[in-house]
């Protein structure tokens, strides 16, 4: 009785992300009252295994005691204050600490709280960049086929997911795209390796022909979220980050949902062995806890901006840009990396999900199940036209929060899970792909 007043009250009065509210007719709403490690509590104590990381942000558990202790601490301090004009020592220490961390000459930090604001960021200070350079041409971007950057209009006009796109196409100025190297794409008897080469030769066919109009080409290093985990050889990289140079285009690396181990590496980006000219991060940045993104970029960049007229600087600027609370978040949480030696971690980790995984992987209604780090994804070959939605509610009853994008189930749980808890995921996860096949 309880819960079905707070579902209630929640469908009346609050408007859901990414959801068509009519379905809710039929499909309840989860209500979670807390969460503790890779678990979801419902108010009766019913518990659910967070495999996406809560759209991809959760790190290290829920209700993280480090992370818990860090913000607790700075509110007693300072819970927030302007960074125009005004500094302070979260937010310094949090930009020094990214300068080491990233790929080389990255040494200065633009602050937004979510990813589509980096990604607006990432696009004005790139065309900006062009004008202050005497090039005010070199305005459009590029993309891959089904990129995904955010959904403001902005971030909308170099995302290719068509459902995101379509609808809002009138309001946009809708960039053009490249083929995408996506591994599963490859000819037959062709490696990812060579593929993604074979694509890398069309993007310098397009910057060939239209490097002139062209500001950056923004791309989502190693994995494509959004449009179901496609994954692409890291050759890639290192090749559209040559090209780009070559053909005096700024290579914009979209990590935030790819960035802060997501890859098996700190950056995807450094399994390409690149440095792009500007770097987004967000989702994992404060481990889950609180909204913050940054846009990283190179001194050249920086100094093409710093001059006498207010005009020539950047402009943008939002009420909450560099808040405390998420700044220290964000230190404890790359302050749990270095702890908790993370990356290594996680290949462990990764190896035991891998091993344990076979059943799944030989499913014969299983294709194409594909690793890279801390993300696993797979297609099924199921009958029901719904199979998300049926796989997402028979999931929650085998206590799995797992949400499918079409028919592509994916795994990308917080860092924290154990080796237990990766043998119920799967076990459970068998289950539904066995019940909906
Ligand atoms: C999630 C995501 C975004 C947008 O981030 P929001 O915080 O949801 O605005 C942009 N790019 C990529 C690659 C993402 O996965």
């Amino acid at each position: 009785m309880h819960n079905n007043d707070l579902l209630n009250r929640s469908l009346a009065a609050v408007w859901h992300p990414c959801t068509q509210m009519k379905r809710h007719e039929t499909l309840s709403l989860v209500p979670i009252a807390r969460g503790s490690g890779v678990w979801l509590y419902d108010p009766d104590g019913k518990r659910y295994l967070d495999a996406v990381s809560s759209w991809w942000v959760n790190l290290f558990g829920h209700s993280n005691p480090r992370i818990n202790a860090a913000i607790s601490d700075q509110l007693g301090k300072l819970e927030h204050v302007m960074l125009a004009g005004f500094t302070h020592e979260p937010v310094v220490q949090l930009s020094e600490r990214l300068a080491q961390l990233a790929p080389e000459g990255l040494g200065h930090c633009f602050y937004a709280s979510d990813g589509a604001s980096a990604v607006e960021i990432a696009l004005k200070m790139s065309a900006h960049f062009w004008r202050n350079s005497g090039k005010p041409e070199k305005s459009k971007f590029i993309s891959l086929q089904n990129s995904y950057h955010g959904e403001t209009l902005g971030a909308l006009s170099v995302t290719d997911v068509a459902l995101f796109r379509d609808a809002y196409a009138d309001l946009t100025k809708q960039n053009a795209t490249v083929v995408n190297p996506d591994s599963r794409d490859a000819a037959p008897g062709e490696s990812a390796h060579d593929y993604a080469l074979r694509c890398a030769d069309q993007l310098e066919t397009y910057l060939q022909q239209h490097h002139q109009q062209l500001a950056a080409f923004i791309i989502e290093p190693l994995v494509q979220g959004a449009a179901g985990m496609a994954m692409y050889h890291p050759v890639y990289l290192s090749r559209a980050c040559d090209l780009c140079e070559q053909y005096g285009v700024h290579l914009i690396a979209d990590e935030i949902a790819v960035g802060m181990g997501r890859t098996g590496t700190m950056f995807a980006c450094e399994q390409g062995e690149i440095t792009p000219d500007f770097l987004c991060l967000s989702k994992g940045i404060t481990g889950g806890y609180l909204p913050l993104s940054v846009v990283m970029t190179t001194d050249k960049i920086y100094r093409a901006f710093y001059a006498d007229e207010t005009a020539r600087g950047f402009l943008h600027s939002h009420s909450y840009t560099g808040n405390p609370l998420a700044c220290r978040a964000a230190l404890a949480t790359l302050e749990i990396f270095s702890s908790d030696d993370v990356i290594n971690t996680n290949r462990i980790k990764a190896a035991y999900l891998n091993s344990i995984a076979s059943p799944l992987r030989e499913h014969p209604k299983v294709k194409h199940f594909r690793n890279r780090g801390m993300i696993w994804a797979f297609e099924v070959d199921s009958p029901h036209a719904d199979f998300a939605q049926r796989c997402f509610t028979l999931a929650l009853q085998h206590e799995i929060l797992l949400r499918p994008m079409g028919n592509t189930v994916y795994f990308m749980p917080p860092y924290v899970i154990s080796d237990a808890e990766m043998d119920l995921l799967v076990a459970r996860t068998l289950l539904v792909i066995v019940q909906l096949t």
